[in-house]
């Protein structure tokens, strides 16, 4: 239960939109600000107004799961509204507020640091990434399923990357019967690869490997799938890159070879907005009541 505590939430998408309706049903005091075109929505929240005593009272600010951009600029997709979140404002906050984020660039990182509040990357976290596979391996089945004219069944798929979305990526399509290898670069890795009794292979030691595939998922976050792979393809080959933007594939090569190739970021919020919402929900009120009791201990 969240009885007592005040959270102030600042844009996002159709995922906050259960997040504040479980911070409702706990029985927080909820602020809202950029989901104007949401009035009605939400009886029991109120607008949060950034110059009043509200803010004295915050023990939480949850960001959109993309946190701001380099000027500190939060989007929302139910506000025409431009937010910039400014260290003046978050002094206002009490020492003990928690700022929640998706993830956090350079930009909300030094505002944290400078304004002294704790900033905290939800999707660093393995709990939250790990929920959070799973609607994301959802969104990848739906996307494949949508743009091949074959079946994953007995399809030659190629996963790069063993981290918290590659591993439930790997064992789905696995279990849908696919010819699964899955690209790694540690001999630890390779090994859990191959306890999966799926196909590892080392991407530091590509040269010379056969990279044919029919479908290549990539979760690796640098610049993986270069033309040295994509030109190994089948012109029917799907390449469905997953990792954070830019994505890790030459997407100019692949469109010069004809090869479909899609980044596809954000698929939780795509696909299944109230279970990430959800996810966001469960681990925020715990980790706020954690805090709390810590605070109280000390
Ligand atoms: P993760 O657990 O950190 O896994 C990343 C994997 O990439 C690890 O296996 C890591 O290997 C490997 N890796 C990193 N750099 C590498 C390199 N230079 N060469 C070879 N392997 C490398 O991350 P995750 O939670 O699985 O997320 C993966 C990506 O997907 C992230 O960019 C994340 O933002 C994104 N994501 C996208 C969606 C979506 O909807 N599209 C949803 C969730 C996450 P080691 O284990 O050896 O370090």
């Amino acid at each position: 239960m969240l009885t007592g505590y005040h959270i102030a939430v600042i844009g996002g998408d159709a995922r906050q939109i259960e997040l504040i309706r479980k911070l409702n049903e706990w029985g927080a005091a909820v602020y809202l600000a950029g989901f104007d075109q949401l009035n009605e929505s939400f009886r029991e929240a109120v607008d949060l107004d950034f110059d009043s005593k509200q803010v004295e009272q915050l023990d939480a600010i949850i960001l959109p799961v993309p946190g701001t951009d380099g000027n500190g600029n939060i989007e929302g997709i139910f506000s025409n509204q431009l937010i910039q979140l400014k260290e003046e404002w978050l002094k206002k906050t009490p020492p003990h507020c928690q700022i929640f984020t998706g993830i956090a660039n350079e930009h909300l990182h030094d505002l944290a640091e400078s304004s002294n509040r704790k900033l905290i990357p939800l999707m660093d976290r393995d709990d939250v990434a790990i929920y959070n596979s799973i609607p994301t391996v959802e969104g990848t089945l739906m996307l494949v399923i949508q743009h091949t004219d074959f079946t994953i069944h007995g399809s030659r798929v190629t996963v790069l990357g063993l981290g918290r979305v590659g591993m439930s990526l790997a064992r789905t399509f696995h279990h849908l019967g696919a010819d699964v290898s899955v690209g790694v670069r540690t001999t630890s890795s390779a090994a859990r690869v191959h306890e999966m009794g799926l196909v590892p292979f080392d991407m530091n030691r590509l040269d010379g490997r056969d990279m044919t595939c029919d479908i290549l998922i990539n979760t690796i976050p640098s610049q993986v799938v270069t033309p040295g792979i994509i030109k190994q393809l089948p012109s029917h080959a799907l390449i469905l890159d997953l990792a954070s933007k830019p994505g890790g594939t030459d997407f100019r090569y692949a469109d010069k070879r004809g090869i479909r190739a899609l980044l596809a970021p954000g698929l939780p919020g795509i696909v299944a907005p109230k279970t990430a919402g959800r996810i966001i929900a469960d681990v925020v009120s715990r980790l706020i009541q954690d805090h709390s009791r810590k605070e109280n201990e000390a």
